[in-house]
């Protein structure tokens, strides 16, 4: 529940800024737009309220992150609440009445907001509508560039905000003023101030391995501090400052154990970082550390346990598995699932790793040769009957088997996200699933 809460949170914010402006309407007597100002002041109160709350999200608070699981889950809140603010821009423009004879400042500093908006918003979406994602082909970094301008549009709707005449509603307007005083601090943090305030720790790179042909393991060790306290599954964000390409701010999980005194990130070269990383990054170069985040964490679970990996998602159970000593308190069924034997990352080790602990079992999927894993066998691997189930979606009797289990997830979105819908028509309480994102856009 408190994982949810901040989500929770947005909602009753947004629900408050309109209670607010139905609690205190404004008082224009006589004025003949009254009724569309006012809907369009309300709609435009919430967009300016989700998107402070994404720009707030972007600052990457670390105090925050028990209240919506984790970064990574920020990240996806970001993204809701910034698509949502950006659709209902939309609505907010056709439902506010403009006179196109008489224009004044706002009206212009409107455009302009709505304009650079949309320029920074469009190359967001187009990869996830077939149609547009075949027009643009741009790199995340040259997205994340672009998206960096978000906050001096939203800087310039609170300057139209306070050109609007005629709409007499102080304490609704004022109270979408703090917002906008929230959103724009956060903005100025997230790309001005924060550099020297948040704590960037300086590493050396002592190792560069090649686990198999297109993977890397980096091991890097502290100058000085190492970076705070950190629990297995959690993940950092690192940059290489003496190459120019891998000068850029990455997010990895840490794959090594937090009782080790070097770090571990385990990466696969998939894109323009990566491949570089893969081919240039060399031992002695210096790293800079953010970090640790996330709360993806087998301890916090209950006593039987499912983890499922796909490719590089093995990562935060590389660093479950080093952590574990010899007396394992979970029962564990760790499904580690590959396309081919190749592509199967540190396998001797995991499976003596499953060797020492009899409580935790390993099963490793080649799915070019034996197909790809399922719900249903891993509901019957757990004692349950997969052809059980009813046409009733919710009735899963044969899942019952794993009613009480929790579940870990970490690898390619689409598996997690068909694995997470199997599992809930399984009777898994949604809860007792934890997956960690790999996926910041
Ligand atoms: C919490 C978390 C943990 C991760 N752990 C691992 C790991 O252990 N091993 C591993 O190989 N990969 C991991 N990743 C994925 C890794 O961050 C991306 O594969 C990598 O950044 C891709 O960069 P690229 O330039 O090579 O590829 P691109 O093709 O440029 O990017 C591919 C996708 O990766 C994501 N991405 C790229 N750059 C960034 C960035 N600077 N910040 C956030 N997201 C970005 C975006 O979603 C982008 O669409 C993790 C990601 C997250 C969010």
């Amino acid at each position: 529940m408190k994982q949810k809460s901040g989500n929770f949170t947005i909602i009753v914010l947004v629900l408050l800024t309109i209670v607010i402006w139905l609690v205190f309407p404004p008082k224009n007597p006589g004025n003949e737009n009254i009724m569309r100002a006012y809907v369009g002041e309300i709609l435009g109160s919430i967009l300016i309220v989700l998107m402070s709350c994404s720009l707030f999200l972007s600052t990457r608070p670390k105090w925050a992150e028990p209240f919506f699981g984790g970064l990574d889950k920020m990240y996806i809140t970001h993204r809701r609440t910034s698509t949502s603010a950006f659709l209902l821009m939309f609505v907010h423009v056709l439902t506010v009445p403009i006179s196109t004879t008489n224009l004044r400042l706002g009206n212009y500093l409107a455009m302009v907001a709505f304009l650079g908006i949309l320029a920074i918003v469009l190359p967001t979406v187009a990869p996830r509508i077939p149609f547009l994602s075949k027009l643009t082909n741009s790199t995340y970094e040259g997205w994340k560039k672009l998206h960096r301008f978000i906050g001096i549009f939203f800087i310039t709707g609170f300057i139209h905000s306070l050109t609007i005449k005629g709409l007499d509603a102080f304490i609704a307007i004022n109270w979408v003023q703090i917002f906008f005083i929230i959103g724009t601090a956060s903005y100025l943090y997230t790309e001005v101030f924060g550099r020297f305030l948040r704590k960037y720790v300086p590493y050396t790179v002592e190792a560069v391995n090649h686990p198999n042909n297109s993977t890397t393991e980096v091991v890097m060790r502290a100058k000085k501090d190492s970076i705070q306290k950190q629990r297995a599954g959690q993940f950092l964000f690192v940059r290489f400052p003496q190459d120019k390409i891998l000068n850029e701010s990455h997010p990895f999980t840490i794959s090594s154990a937090p009782r080790e005194d070097v770090l571990r990130v385990t990466i696969k070269a998939s894109g323009d970082f990566t491949r570089h990383l893969f081919s240039h990054l060399q031992a002695g170069m210096d790293a800079i550390i953010e970090g640790a985040y996330g709360m993806f964490d087998y301890k916090t679970g209950g006593k039987k346990q499912i983890w499922v990996a796909g490719g590089i998602g093995v990562t935060p159970f590389l660093s479950f598995i080093r952590d574990m000593d010899r007396n394992l308190s979970h029962d564990v069924d760790f499904y580690y699932t590959v396309r081919h034997r190749e592509e199967a990352i540190f396998l001797d080790e995991i499976e003596s790793a499953a060797k020492k602990n009899p409580r935790l079992k390993v099963h490793i999927r080649f799915s070019s040769a034996d197909g790809s894993l399922t719900v249903d066998e891993i509901v019957q691997n757990a004692g349950g009957d997969p052809s059980t189930r009813s046409h009733r979606p919710d009735d899963f009797s044969g899942g019952q088997a794993l009613s009480g289990h929790h579940i870990y997830m970490c690898g390619p979105l689409p598996m997690v996200q068909a694995f997470e819908k199997k599992f809930i028509e399984a009777q898994v309480p949604a809860e007792n699933i934890h997956y960690e994102e790999f996926n910041f856009r």
